[in-house]
């Protein structure tokens, strides 16, 4: 169950509330957007990316 954060009513875990139609976006009940390795594999392509960087530069210098 999730608050509504505009009316209070509590729900179930759906994308928006059914009094008032808000959609639930962030809260204390929800679950993180960068879950399940979103994250590291952001990291990962950001390394990737200064790995790729970092060798045009050490062959063309
Ligand atoms: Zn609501």
């Amino acid at each position: 169950m999730i608050t509504c954060g505009l009316c209070g009513q509590e729900f179930a875990d759906l994308d928006r509330c059914p009094a008032c139609a808000m959609a639930a976006g962030f809260g204390p009940n929800r679950q993180s957007p960068f879950a399940s390795g979103t994250l590291w594999a952001m990291a990962g392509a950001l390394a990737a990316i200064y790995a790729a960087t970092l060798a045009v530069v050490v062959i063309t210098r």
